[in-house]
């Protein structure tokens, strides 16, 4: 599917603020979800992380942002990796999504080497609406967000679909984060 953009996002959201309106009329719950890719073809792993997530039980992908790349972090001796954000509604409970997060990944041929280090696909769940848990398995809102520009900046694209989430200036975050650490969006040409 095309990727959906902000400028689908519910009236009254565009600038980032949490939407009052209602936004679950069927249980389900709004999940932002990042995914990374810096091995093999980087575009279809995430195409595929994107297919697989709309073609989950019960789950309806609202929005993706465009993709960015981004230099290494943590560990900086691997390639550029892309980056992208994604919105879901779901029905499924959150460790069943991260369960179906890390089948989408092993799809994609993805092994477990070093932490940080390079993977064909990285499925991670961001936010969940109305959860917050903190267990070996799965921590939400997830830990490290707020300190990476790879993933505030795609997420802030489609947080005009935020609902029930915690109010945050994703924008202003990312801006902030983008001053140190190399992130811009993808044109589409390999290097
Ligand atoms: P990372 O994404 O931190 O680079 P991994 O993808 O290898 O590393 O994930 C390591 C572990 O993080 C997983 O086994 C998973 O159980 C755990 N985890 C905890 N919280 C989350 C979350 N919010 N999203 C995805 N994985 C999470
Ligand atoms: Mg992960």
């Amino acid at each position: 599917m095309t990727p959906a953009r902000t400028d689908d996002a519910p009236s009254g959201a565009e600038d980032g603020r949490v939407t009052e309106r209602p936004c679950i009329a069927t249980g389900r719950r709004r999940v932002f979800l990042s995914l990374g890719s810096n091995l093999g073809d980087r575009v279809a792993h995430l195409a595929r992380a994107r297919d697989a997530l709309a073609a989950l039980p019960n789950t309806e992908l609202l929005a993706a942002s465009r993709v960015y790349e981004t230099a290494p972090q943590d560990v900086t001796d691997q390639p550029a990796f892309l980056n992208q954000a994604v919105c879901i509604e779901t029905g499924l409970a959150p460790r069943d999504l991260l369960h179906a997060c890390q089948e989408v990944e092993r799809a994609s041929h993805r092994t477990r080497g070093r932490r940080f280090g390079p993977r064909t696909l990285d499925v991670d769940i961001l936010v969940f609406q109305g959860v917050e848990m903190d267990d070996p398995e799965l921590t939400l809102p997830h830990p490290r967000m707020l300190r990476r520009a790879f993933v505030l900046a795609p997420l802030a694209e489609v947080w005009g679909w935020a609902c029930g989430m915690p109010e945050l200036d994703v924008a202003g975050l990312a801006a902030a984060l983008a001053r140190d650490q190399a992130v811009r969006p993808y044109d589409g040409v390999e290097a």
